[in-house]
């Protein structure tokens, strides 16, 4: 029995008594694992065998070990339990160790059904001693640390960043995200001269993106202190040049200049909470395909602070080539009036190609609850380019994300990034995955509506007075090349134009 289960240590075994079937385990029949000779024993091996809690998919097991200790060439007892799939929970002397199979099926129910790590323990228990009888080790603070640091480094091996010759920690801020490979990027999926296109032309090759608060993200103030793995290396910001930035700006008060009442506008003045270290994220994504943009996602430590988006919407603009951008936001109207000056203090890693033209929109939904002015400038249905964007793509991501909170929010700082940047990679993963049959389904759809809709507006063009259309055609175009003329879709009073050039 032993010898057979040599290499499936782990397997659940039952001893007939003579009256019924007894749980037991291997170990205690005399099974003895040996590492580092393909199962056979160690010439080396201390006469002492070492218990090993071993955490794995069909639960909690105690397990005899003799590691390799051979006097050249043995290696260190972390590695020889790497290598039969073992994560160690602590480096020098481990005692605990996840399978590298229940990591990955804890990482692949986390992520889509976002399943908390304290409960994915207790049914591993449960299956081991549904009644608690047992006494088992409770190793759940060691089975978090296996999965802190099994996140981590998938993250870099899916980078490739084993390969850089200078090494994991020469990795660059947001290296480590999955981009969005339907979205604009200049000598990698865009044609030739694309920077010279005419104007009318110029949105084929824009960029759409949506910046949004979400106030279901926080974290409570535990008094942990701890620092990311991967600081900076997706999704979130790097913190340190966050928090520095975000220190200069507490005072500053921002107001609502709206004719709405919407709520979330009044967000940004939120009173801090003693015990919450964030009060909400913050963060921006691409608004044609709603995937999260590298170093995009900052914490709020108050309310929806203008620095704070600032720092995370000019982060992942600050290397951006194309030359226009389509950027949605539900208080538009208030955060984008002084961007301009505010842009003139901040660092070199806050500035933007100087080149690039920001076309500010409201998102659709939120639009309703502007007033009319702001229902006249920032409507994407009238801001020529921007085809039937919705901009509310971001609430795509906070629908996601929000399930993920209550276990993110008891998690120290450091566990609480690296934990919401795999969230957030693997909610890109699954998009890029399904990009394909969604574009095609998508154009599918566009080609035969085209065509519906331009024959209605023929029909309707031709029900009308010849000399209207075409004066209000010179109108419309009229008001698009200059906001101070009259605008003919809501208001005849002049407006400012929703257009920014930095
Ligand atoms: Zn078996
Ligand atoms: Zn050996
Ligand atoms: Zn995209
Ligand atoms: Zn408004």
């Amino acid at each position: 029995m032993c010898v057979a289960h040599q290499h499936h240590p782990l397997h659940r075994t039952e001893v007939w008594t003579g009256g019924y079937f007894e749980k037991t385990t291997l170990q205690s029949l005399g099974l003895t694992i040996h590492l580092g000779h393909d199962g056979d024993l160690c010439p080396f091996a201390l006469p002492k065998l070492d218990l090993l809690t071993v955490i794995h998919t069909t639960g909690i097991h105690t397990v005899s070990v003799k590691f390799c200790e051979c006097p050249w060439s043995s290696l260190p007892r972390r590695t020889q339990l790497l290598r039969v799939r073992w994560w160690p929970a602590t480096v020098d002397r481990p005692k605990t160790v996840t399978t590298f199979a229940a990591l990955d099926m804890f990482l692949k129910l986390t992520l889509q059904s976002k399943l908390n790590m304290y409960d994915f323990y207790l049914s591993l228990e449960h299956l081991s001693d549904n009644t608690c009888t047992r006494n088992l080790k409770y190793r759940y603070k060691e089975f978090t640390r296996c999965v802190h640091e099994c996140r981590h480094l998938l993250s870099c091996k899916r980078s490739a960043r084993g390969h850089d010759p200078s090494g994991v920690t020469a990795t660059q801020a947001g290296e480590c995200a999955v981009e969005c490979p339907a979205c604009p990027q200049p000598g990698r999926n865009l044609p030739e001269g694309w920077a010279n296109q005419p104007e009318h032309d110029r949105y084929k090759y824009a960029l759409f993106l949506a910046m949004d608060a979400n106030f279901k993200l926080k974290s409570k103030d535990r008094g942990i202190k701890d620092v990311p793995l991967g600081d900076g290396w997706g999704y979130f910001v790097p913190s340190v040049p966050f928090k520095e930035h975000v220190s200069l700006y507490v005072a500053q008060p921002e107001m609502n200049t709206c004719e709405s009442q919407l709520r979330a506008v009044d967000h940004a003045n939120l009173r801090s909470n003693a015990k919450l270290l964030v009060n909400g994220v913050g963060g921006v994504n691409c608004s044609r395909h709603a995937l999260n943009r590298r170093i995009g996602f900052g914490d709020l430590q108050r309310g929806e602070k203008f620095c704070n988006m600032d720092f995370c919407v000019l982060s992942t603009l600050h290397d951006v080539e194309v030359t226009t951008l389509y950027l949605s936001y539900d208080i538009a109207c208030q955060w984008f009036v002084n961007l301009p000056m505010r842009m003139e203090e901040y660092p070199h890693r806050l500035q933007v190609n100087p080149n690039l033209v920001i076309i500010v929109a409201i998102p659709k939904l939120h639009l309703v609850g502007h007033g009319p002015k702001c229902q006249t400038i920032y409507s994407l249905n009238y801001i020529p380019g921007s085809a039937r964007t919705c901009g509310e793509s971001i609430e795509q991501i906070w629908s996601g994300q929000n399930a993920v909170a209550m276990s993110t929010r008891e998690m120290s700082p450091g566990c609480r990034q690296d934990t919401l940047d795999d969230h957030l990679g693997a909610w890109n993963f699954r998009k890029v995955v399904g990009l394909g049959k969604q574009l095609l389904a998508l154009l599918r759809e566009a080609v035969p509506m085209k065509v519906l809709h331009g024959n209605m507006l023929e029909q309707f063009s031709a029900s009308l007075k010849p000399h209207h259309v075409s004066n209000w055609r010179q109108m419309v175009t009229a008001w698009h090349a200059d906001n101070t003329c009259p605008n003919l879709v809501l208001s005849t009073s002049p407006g400012n134009p929703g257009i920014l050039r930095v």
